[in-house]
């Protein structure tokens, strides 16, 4: 039976981003058992999306990936606008009004398709003889003294001294393990397609907030092209869904005040439910939970694999820590500091994002008049901008070693 010091189960962004982590920080044998293979990307932009922000691109950076990502399909935006339909509240943001930077930067973040950073990722991955692509699906599983027994559907068995389980939002291991989830429907589902946009996206990330929710415009590599998130409430996404091509363009033209001018779809339409999800704990006997299999976010700021992509880095530091100081791979006490460090990370998140959603739906009561004055003057603020602009880059201080930048590997 083949053993391996860290299983993974999950080849999503966040997994694979992780394999590649370990192999960073230390010379462990890895295996990540995933059952879909990556495919040729199509000529048209994929549907799923990502806003990368500074600390996501550090860490691929560091692991070798970025390069390859630039050399596919990415598209930087160096502008945000943010306004409240129909009202005179709009907050802009500039790369100009960025914090101080460690090096020459001329973006706020990257707007970059899934299949794209993923088979980035994917190529890496194969490069590396120490980490094993499994083509497979993890079907059993079973907690012993010193290692976790692995079930696969097709393959076999194999042995780890830990588990990684980055298996996406509905996490098999979370169910398997039992662990206790906190839980709450946002009532709100996104509708996720590719656009036309008639006066090109000019390099901005746009955000408009409707009485009902945010639609997001996100620019992608070709100049007429953007990606939307509309979030709205789970009635009207069905009814959106439902309405013919043309009547949806007009909708949709609409909602976006005519500022990218006529806006047509380029795609078919995706709806998914969106709900708010928040482990117990990141960590159940010797298993660790990151990226959506431990928290999931509302899309409104962008900020779910983000969030995940920091996991990742944080897990890198604590096995680096454990290892120099000769501890069991499964050592207790270091992944509880990771569950608590990590889930503080992921409420502040959660609550931020909280904030934005109550803040707009309470606002949306107040007089236009009155809540565009607030967002009016709150653009005016440089510092309070220079701070947002500074979260929503992932900026910060205590960030992993993985996460500073480095020249690309
Ligand atoms: C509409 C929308 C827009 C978003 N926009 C943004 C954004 O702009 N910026 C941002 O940061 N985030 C965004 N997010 C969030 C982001 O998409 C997720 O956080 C991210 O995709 C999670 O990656 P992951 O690798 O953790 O999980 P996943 O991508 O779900 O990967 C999980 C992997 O596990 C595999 N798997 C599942 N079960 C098993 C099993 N039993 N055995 C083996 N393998 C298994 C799956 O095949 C999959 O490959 C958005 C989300 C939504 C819904």
């Amino acid at each position: 039976m083949q053993q391996y010091d860290i299983a993974i189960v999950g080849g999503g962004m966040v997994g694979l981003s992780a394999a590649l982590a370990i192999r960073a920080v230390a010379d462990l044998r890895v295996a990540v058992i995933e059952p879909k293979p990556i495919t040729e990307l199509s000529a048209e932009p994929c549907l799923r999306v990502s806003a990368i922000n500074d600390a996501s691109e550090n860490l691929l950076r560091q692991l070798g990936v970025w390069s390859l990502i630039t050399q596919q399909r990415h598209q930087a935006y160096r502008h945000m606008h943010v306004w409240d339909k129909d009202g005179i509240g709009k907050l802009d943001f500039s790369v100009a009004d960025g914090p101080h930077l460690s090096k020459e930067k001329n973006d706020i973040g990257h707007i970059i398709e899934n299949d794209v950073i993923r088979k980035a990722l994917w190529h890496k991955v194969e490069q590396d003889s120490g980490i094993e692509l499994i083509n497979d699906t993890i079907t059993n599983m079973a907690m012993g003294e010193s290692e976790v027994f692995i079930s696969l559907a097709k393959q076999g068995a194999l042995l780890s001294k830990l588990l990684v389980a980055a298996d996406g939002a509905n996490s098999w291991v979370r169910q398997q393990l039992e662990l206790p989830l906190t839980f709450r429907d946002y009532d709100h589902h996104a509708i996720v397609a590719t656009v036309n946009v008639e006066h090109g996206h000019q390099d901005t990330a746009w955000q408009v907030f409707l009485d009902t929710g945010p639609l997001a415009l996100l620019p992608l590599f070709e100049r007429n092209s953007c990606s939307i998130v509309w979030s709205l409430p789970p009635e009207q996404a069905a009814q959106m869904m439902a309405l013919d091509p043309a009547e949806f363009d007009k909708r949709i033209s609409a909602a976006s005040d005519g500022k990218l001018g006529l806006v047509t779809l380029s795609s078919e339409r995706v709806s998914f439910p969106l709900t708010m999800r928040l482990n117990r704990s990141f960590v159940k006997q010797r298993a660790i939970f990151i990226g959506d299999a431990a928290h999931t976010i509302h899309p409104l700021a962008g900020q779910g694999v983000n969030l995940g992509f920091v996991d990742v880095a944080a897990f890198a530091q604590t096995l680096e820590a454990i290892l120099q100081d000769n501890a069991e791979l499964n050592d207790n006490k270091a992944w509880q500091k990771f569950s608590r460090w990590r889930k503080s990370d992921a409420v502040e998140m959660m609550a931020a994002m909280e904030a934005i959603k109550q803040g707009f739906a309470m606002q949306a009561k107040l007089p236009k008049f009155i809540r565009g004055i607030g967002m009016s003057m709150l653009n005016q603020i440089k510092p309070l901008k220079q701070l947002m602009l500074k979260h929503a880059m992932g900026q910060r201080s205590d960030l992993p070693p993985l996460c500073h930048y480095k020249q690309d590997l």
